[in-house]
């Protein structure tokens, strides 16, 4: 029997758990979920779900993989947690190996949670600059339609008007703004798309530190795709007008989009990159920020000894490293690329009806990512609720409705979740 939720502990949760951008005096439904395996969630009351949201797009390998359990148990029996100063470990140094392995980089910063591996990359082009003598360098420029994260610094790269954080907009720095990328992925190329970043990059480029983006797909910002010439032409002007580049790779990471990493698309390399979400295989928390030698050693000329002014006291926390560590090598060892191109195909199959629905205004897929996007906002209480009768978990945010499933789906499994779009769609 798996453990079950009473009512007393559910009032509880209603009377004191804040859960995600809810509200405390009217909260959205929660549902009690007591297992997780593969695709799917199993709830209190004995019903499963198909998910498709892959817990916010980091279960890539489903719930309870027994690689991932492994490292984790092990690394409990031997040693759950020590400080990373002064300190260090086999988990840390060999998913430093896998990192650097992978990317074109080669200093790596662990930290807890995405939005905090922003707010370290945005300090470590402020220290870069500072260190070499242009402390005037401090703005940054990004994209509307962006989402980095909750925290301060990353507040002040979201979106300024869709993004979640305008009530703070007076305590937070004022950044640069281009307008979100007008040319698709699948789009022909349009040369002018990249003109008003062009012309902010050159105008401000004495205050820039770094332009922040995430590559090809803006997630939560409203999940779009853009097409990789522009990324390739924001590479050429961060090197033409001296202008680090961020890329947050968050949510793109570990195979999302098809390539291992979005930047691969574009066939660039930033000099920074924010890595999170599926970085463990959604098992535990845990984000990285990895640099090149160039931008460390920039660093590391400056005063304070060189120092890189950031140190988490969970950093680099063991459990988390062997967790990333299985991730990574489940994942290398998978054939992840046939079956992210698979569910692209299917994705693209079955959500096409749904672009010819009165509800709807665009339908877009790229790799593991599938949207419907409607044209009123979504009653999120109420579509949740039918999804969940449906037997899937599926959860939409104001006018989309999308799937990013764990890439374990079985196509039979993927089928129920665009079922269930093409459902609401047509209702
Ligand atoms: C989710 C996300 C973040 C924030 O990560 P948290 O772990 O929620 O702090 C930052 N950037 C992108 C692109 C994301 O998708």
């Amino acid at each position: 029997m798996p453990p079950t939720l009473d009512s007393a502990q559910l009032a509880f949760d209603r009377e004191h758990l804040w859960h995600p951008y809810t509200s405390m005096r009217d909260p959205l439904p929660v549902y009690p979920v007591v297992g997780a395996s593969g695709v799917r969630l199993t709830l209190a009351d004995g019903r499963t779900l198909i998910d498709g949201m892959a817990s916010w797009w980091c279960a890539i390998h489903g719930y309870a993989h027994p690689a991932l359990n492994a490292a984790i148990a092990a690394q409990l029996e031997r040693m759950p947690h020590v400080m990373f100063g002064g300190l260090t470990h086999e988990p840390a140094i060999e998913l430093g190996k896998l990192l650097v392995g992978l990317t074109a980089l080669e200093r790596v910063f662990f930290c807890d949670s995405g939005s905090v591996s922003v707010e370290v990359a945005i300090k470590m082009a402020l220290q870069y600059w500072y260190a070499l003598g242009k402390p005037e360098k401090r703005r940054l420029l990004t994209l509307r339609g962006g989402y980095h994260g909750d925290t301060f610094g990353a507040m002040a790269v979201c979106d300024p008007v869709t993004g979640m954080h305008h009530l703070f907009r007076s305590a937070l720095p004022e950044h640069l703004f281009a307008p979100i990328p007008s040319c698709r992925f699948d789009d022909a190329w349009d040369e002018t798309a990249t003109g008003d970043f062009e012309a902010l990059i050159a105008t401000h480029a004495h205050e820039l530190s770094a332009v922040i983006l995430e590559p090809i797909v803006q997630g939560a910002g409203g999940m779009r795709f853009y097409h990789p010439n522009y990324l390739r032409k924001v590479r050429e002007l961060c090197d033409t007008h001296d202008v680090l580049l961020i890329a947050d790779e968050i949510a793109t990471g570990f195979g999302r989009t098809g390539k291992l990493f979005a930047c691969e698309h574009a066939a660039v390399s930033p000099d920074i990159l924010c890595l999170g979400k599926a970085l463990t295989g959604g098992s535990m928390t845990l984000a990285a920020t990895l640099t090149s030698a160039r931008v460390a050693n920039g660093i590391s000329s400056g005063p304070a000894g060189g120092a890189f002014m950031h140190g988490p006291t969970f950093m680099a926390n063991p459990m988390a490293c062997a967790a990333a560590v299985a991730s990574i090598r489940t994942l290398l060892a998978s054939d992840w690329q046939t079956r992210v191109a698979s569910i692209e195909t299917q994705l693209r199959a079955e959500l096409a009806p749904c672009a010819g629905s009165s509800r709807v205004t665009d339908v877009r897929v790229l790799g593991a990512i599938g949207v419907c996007e409607m044209k009123e906002r979504v009653d999120v209480a109420a579509v949740q609720r039918r999804f969940v009768e449906r037997g899937v978990w599926i959860r939409p945010f104001g006018r989309l409705v999308y799937l990013m499933p764990p890439y374990v789906i079985e196509p039979d499994e993927l089928s129920q979740l665009t079922a269930a779009i093409a459902e609401l769609a047509k209702s």
